[in-house]
């Protein structure tokens, strides 16, 4: 696999880095050269995919605890 390289000074590691652009109320994520700071990406502030996963865990327990409710009125006489 090819060694990626900054456009810029050819550096070879990069580091995330906080970012609150002006005229945008969102903090990004700026992937800059570790060397000389060129960005060359940028990406959200929030991990979409972790974000998912919790919603998904809170849906689940939303889930059985409706599944006993129903349970609860079905059998409740
Ligand atoms: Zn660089």
């Amino acid at each position: 696999m090819a060694l990626s390289s900054c456009p810029k000074c050819g550096n070879h590691t990069f580091e995330m880095a906080e970012a609150e652009p002006k005229n945008w109320r969102f903090k990004i994520m700026f992937v800059q050269c570790k060397s000389c700071g060129t960005v060359v990406g940028s990406m959200d502030y929030f991990n979409l995919s972790t974000l998912i996963h919790e919603l998904e865990e809170k849906v689940d327990t939303v889930m059985h605890k409706l599944e006993d409710l129903e349970y609860e009125i079905t059998h409740k006489k």
